[in-house]
């Protein structure tokens, strides 16, 4: 898992006090990936989750609908 640093302002966080993981929705690829970890018992930042501070886990939710490449292209990040 990556360390909880905002992806909209790159703020480093503590998610135990705020903001947080937020998890979109899969793409195939993001499926693959899940049967990966699956298999191999291997570990990693979910491709599909990133995380978010106090003042953007908000925004970042309402996109959780969408696909995270989505999510980003509506949040200005691609
Ligand atoms: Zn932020």
């Amino acid at each position: 898992m990556k360390p909880p640093i905002c992806c909209i302002c790159h703020r480093g966080f503590d998610p135990d006090k705020e903001g947080g993981l937020v998890w979109f929705a899969k793409r195939t690829s993001d499926i693959e990936w899940d049967r990966w970890i699956e298999e191999t018992g291997d570990t990693g930042h979910p491709p599909y989750a990133d995380w978010y501070c106090a003042a953007h886990i908000e925004q970042a939710h309402s996109l959780s609908h969408l696909t995270i490449d989505a999510a980003f292209a509506r949040l200005g990040l691609t």
